[in-house]
């Protein structure tokens, strides 16, 4: 009996599943009316089970209504917020919740009516009306949590692996599923003393029915979607297909205001930032320091060796860039063969030893084709000192450019002084790569 019990409970949760999976995967075609309407007709009866349907499987006592459909409920919400946003998944949580409240409301109503005897066998079923009482409601309320929680949790585990969204998925269930039982349990054990064995059979059960739509989600994921992604050659959506909304939305982002050929920052988003980011370092008492870096006679590059060389040339100074700035330090490009360099909390002297090594650092390690060494010139200016505004402090760092350029080339020029030390010296706090 028991047994049987297990394969009818598998079938529920694979058919609840293939169901809903499916009036999800065609919602553009069908409309998301149809998945959400069904949803929310499932909901129903799942309420109605988890009060008063009981089966006995190998584990425990389980309603299946609880461990098949509202598990699965909840799975089929973190799907629909995976694949759609925010603001769709809030339309059946909010629906959900309300629907959930009217019922109560008009059951109490009814109630108080005196139903019809209609025939011998046909008894009116106030027991039914009765169940649709306070344990809803607290069910509601938890349901409303367990929503919301499960997508916050979904999201927060992609701090920690992004692209593993099986791993997430399954995770983001057990846990809410388990506060979910907890929760529930709780309730029903103080109020109406349903012993801590339920409470065990019913996580069981909820956490097999977690293991069961993990695996098919894996599967449709793996197997259906992506397959139908590619048919359609949306790659596009292929690509972002396991985002949520919000992490395409941020990759996006980070993708806009991009260079092209270089991948550092561009100018637009230079005058959106860089003031910004000099606002907030002198708000915060801080100095902010920032670089002007062009490449010396690069002109000659092009010419000598073409400008597809002149290209790779230029990337390999926005990687040396890169690499020896702070995290914090955010480069720009700002025209053709000049970067901009913007370092918050950095005084101007650290300023002048940051400069000095990315011109050590390009001098020795970026090279055109036939191994001739490729230069900069660097202009350094720091707010507040030399001015309160980016545009102030990018012009004096410009002039001081200019004055390298006049009196040599392959130098940096800060303050009042051209720096040119003997030996590369090292910006406190970071030689990890020093002659890279
Ligand atoms: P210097 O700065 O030392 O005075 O000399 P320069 O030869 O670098 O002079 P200038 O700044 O006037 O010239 C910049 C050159 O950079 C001109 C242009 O052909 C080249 N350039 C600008 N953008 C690109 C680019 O995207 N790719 C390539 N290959 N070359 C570029
Ligand atoms: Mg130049
Ligand atoms: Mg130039």
């Amino acid at each position: 009996m028991e047994s049987l019990n297990l394969v009818l409970f598998v079938v529920e949760a694979v058919a609840y599943f293939v169901l809903m999976v499916t009036l999800l995967h065609f919602r553009h075609r069908l409309g998301l009316g149809v998945f959400l309407t069904a949803l929310g007709v499932m909901h129903f009866m799942e309420t109605y089970l988890a009060a008063v349907f009981y089966v006995s499987l190998p584990f425990g006592d389980v309603s299946p209504g609880s461990s098949v459909f509202f598990s699965g409920k909840l799975m089929m919400i973190l799907m629909l917020y995976l694949w759609e946003d925010a603001a769709t998944v809030r339309q059946p949580i909010y629906g959900l919740f309300l629907g959930n409240l009217l019922t109560v409301g008009i059951a109490w109503v009814l109630q108080l009516h005196q139903p019809l005897q209609l025939s011998s066998n046909h008894t009116p079923d106030i027991d039914f009306l009765k169940e649709m009482g306070w344990l809803m409601v607290w069910g509601t309320a938890l349901l409303y949590v367990d929503s919301l929680g499960i997508i916050l949790l979904y999201e927060k585990l992609g701090d920690f692996f992004r692209r593993r969204v099986v791993l997430r998925f399954m995770i983001s269930g057990f846990v809410l599923l388990t506060f979910d039982q907890v929760g529930f349990f709780a309730a029903l054990h103080f109020f109406l003393d349903v012993p801590i064995a339920v409470f065990w059979g019913g996580w069981k059960a909820k956490m097999l029915s977690v293991c069961l739509y993990g695996a098919m989600f894996a599967i449709y994921e793996y197997r259906i979607r992506r397959l139908g992604a590619d048919a359609a050659a949306r790659s596009i959506s292929d690509v972002f297909g396991d985002l949520t909304f919000r992490e395409r939305y941020n990759d996006l982002l980070e993708r806009t205001g991009r260079d092209m050929l270089t991948g550092v920052y561009d100018r637009t988003r230079m005058e959106l930032e860089a003031p910004l980011m000099l606002r907030e370092a002198l708000r915060q008492g801080l100095f902010a320091t920032v670089l002007i870096i062009d490449a010396d006679h690069f002109k000659d590059v092009n010419d000598g060796y073409g400008h597809l060389q002149g290209d790779a040339v230029l990337k390999s100074i926005a990687a040396r860039l890169g690499t020896t700035l702070r995290s914090s330090d955010r480069i720009f490009r700002f025209g053709g063969e000049e970067f901009v360099a913007v370092c918050p909390g950095t005084s101007h002297e650290e300023g002048l030893l940051l400069s000095e090594r990315l011109r050590w650092t390009i001098e020795t390690s970026v090279k055109t084709p036939d191994e001739k060494p490729v230069t900069v010139s660097i202009g350094v200016a720091t707010a507040d000192e030399d001015g309160a505004s980016f545009t102030t402090v990018l012009a004096a760092a410009d002039g001081r450019l200019y004055e390298a350029k006049k009196s040599g080339r392959n130098r940096v020029v800060g303050r009042s002084s051209s720096w040119n030390p003997v030996s590369p010296p090292v910006r406190s706090g970071g030689a990890e790569d020093l002659g890279a």
